[in-house]
C-alpha cells in the first residue's frame, strides 16, 4: 500500500480537544440546555459584550479581507505592553503562534525541549517540522528548569516553556524563569506560553514582556482565548524583538486573524471589568472545588490557571472511568490519559453553579 507523506507526520497522535456540547447531547440522549462544559478551560461569562459590539460593526466590512498586518490590535497591544508594534506577531489563537515558531526556528533533524505534562501542542509543533522532541520529567508536575536548561544539547533550537502549565496548572515566579533565561544559549529561541497569565493574583503577576528588550531570544505568547472569554474567534499574539518577529511573520500565513476576531480582541483589551469579573469568580470557583476535593479526599495539585487537575482514583482506568460517568450525567471535563495522566481529570473552573453541578456528579460517582 502507498504510505503518503513523511513518516514523522505519520507519527503524530491527533489531539484531542474537548467534546462539544452537541456531541455529548447526541450520544447520551441528553438535553443541551442542561449540560455543563468544564473541558476547555473556556471563560465561563463567554464574549464580553464590548466584543460584540465592536465585532457588530466590524461585520459590515466582511466582505474584504481583513488587515493583514492588524495595524489597529497590534497599535493597542503596543501601547498595553510597552513594545513598538513591529515586535508583535499576530496568531490565529497562540497555537498558531507556537505552530509559527516551530516552523520558524526548526527544522528537520533538530531538537525542541519541553517539559512532560506540558501543552500537548508542544508535541505536535515539534513533530510537525520532523523535529527531535526532548522531554524533560516534570517534578511535582511542573517544570524542572534547571534539568529543561541542561537538556539543551548542540541540535536544539526551540525551548517551549508553560506558564502556569496546562494541564497541571503550576506556576514558576519570575526570578526562576529569569535565572533560566540567562542559562539558555543565545541561539536558542524561548517561546514563554502565557495563555492563564491574566488569571495569576497580582502578587504573581511580572511583567514578562519586558523582557524581551533584554532576551533577543525570548518569544513571549497570550492568547484571547482564555481570560478576554474570545476562543472561538482564534486570537493569540507574540511579544519579541523585531529579528524574531521578523522572521515569524515571513512564515504566518497573511490573513490568520479575521476581521471580526481583530476587532473584538481591541475591545476585550480594554475591558478591564470583564478581566475582573472573571479573575473574581475564578478565585472564587477555585476555592469551591478545592474545598469538594478536600472533602472528597481526592488529591489535585494547586492550580495558577483557570482549571484544577484532579485525581479521581488510583488505578490507570480512573481517568475515563469517572470522566464517563461524568458525560451520562451531562457534566464535561477533560480526561488527561493522553497526557500520562490516566488517574487524573483536567476541570475547568466555571460559573458557581456549574462548578456546584459538577461537585455533585461527581460526589455521585464517587460514592
Ligand atoms: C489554551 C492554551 C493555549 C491557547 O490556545 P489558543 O490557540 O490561543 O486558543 C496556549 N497554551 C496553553 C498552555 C494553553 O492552555
Amino acid at each position: 500500500m502507498t504510505q503518503f507523506g513523511p513518516e514523522y507526520v505519520r507519527a503524530i497522535a491527533p489531539y484531542q480537544a474537548g467534546k462539544p456540547i452537541a456531541e455529548v447531547a447526541r450520544e447520551f440522549g441528553l438535553d443541551e440546555a442542561t449540560i455543563v462544559k468544564l473541558a476547555s478551560n473556556e471563560n465561563p461569562f463567554g464574549v464580553p459584550e464590548s466584543s460584540k459590539a465592536a465585532m457588530a460593526k466590524a461585520a459590515a466590512e466582511l466582505g474584504r479581507y481583513p488587515d493583514a498586518n492588524g495595524f489597529e490590535l497590534k497599535a493597542a497591544l503596543a501601547e498595553r505592553y510597552d513594545v513598538p508594534a513591529d515586535w508583535i506577531t499576530l496568531g490565529n489563537g497562540s497555537n498558531d503562534i507556537l505552530e509559527i515558531a516551530a516552523h520558524a526556528f526548526v527544522q528537520k533533524g533538530e531538537a525542541v525541549v519541553y517539559s512532560q505534562y506540558s501543552f500537548a501542542v508542544y508535541a505536535l509543533a515539534t513533530q510537525g517540522v520532523g523535529a527531535r522532541a526532548i522531554v524533560v520529567p516534570a517534578v511535582k508536575y511542573g517544570h524542572d528548569l534547571d534539568a529543561m536548561a541542561a537538556a539543551i544539547d548542540a541540535d536544539t533550537r526551540l525551548v517551549f516553556v508553560a506558564n502556569p502549565n496546562n494541564p497541571t496548572g503550576t506556576f514558576i515566579g519570575a526570578q526562576e524563569i529569569e535565572a533560566f533565561l540567562n542559562k539558555v544559549p543565545s541561539n536558542v529561541i524561548v517561546v514563554l506560553d502565557e495563555a492563564y497569565n491574566e488569571y495569576l493574583a497580582p502578587e504573581y503577576q511580572f511583567e514578562s514582556a519586558s523582557w524581551v528588550r533584554k532576551y533577543p531570544n525570548l518569544v513571549v505568547s497570550r492568547t484571547f482565548s482564555k481570560a478576554y472569554g474570545l476562543a472561538g474567534l482564534r486570537v493569540g499574539f507574540a511579544i519579541a524583538q523585531p529579528a524574531v518577529t521578523d522572521l515569524m511573520n515571513r512564515i504566518r500565513q497573511p490573513f490568520n486573524v479575521n476581521s471580526l476576531a481583530q476587532a473584538a480582541a481591541i475591545a476585550a483589551l480594554n475591558d478591564k471589568e470583564f478581566l475582573a469579573k472573571g479573575a473574581e469568580n475564578n478565585a472564587a470557583g477555585y476555592k469551591q472545588l478545592t474545598a469538594a476535593f478536600d472533602e472528597l479526599g481526592l488529591e489535585y495539585v494547586p492550580s495558577f490557571g483557570n482549571f484544577v487537575l484532579v485525581r479521581v482514583g488510583d488505578d490507570d482506568g480512573a481517568g475515563a472511568r469517572v470522566n464517563l460517568a461524568l458525560l451520562k450525567q451531562g457534566v464535561i471535563v477533560r480526561p488527561v490519559g493522553a497526557y500520562g495522566l490516566p488517574q487524573w481529570l483536567r476541570i475547568s473552573i466555571g460559573l458557581p453553579q456549574e462548578n456546584a453541578a459538577f461537585i455533585d456528579a461527581l460526589k455521585k460517582t464517587l460514592a
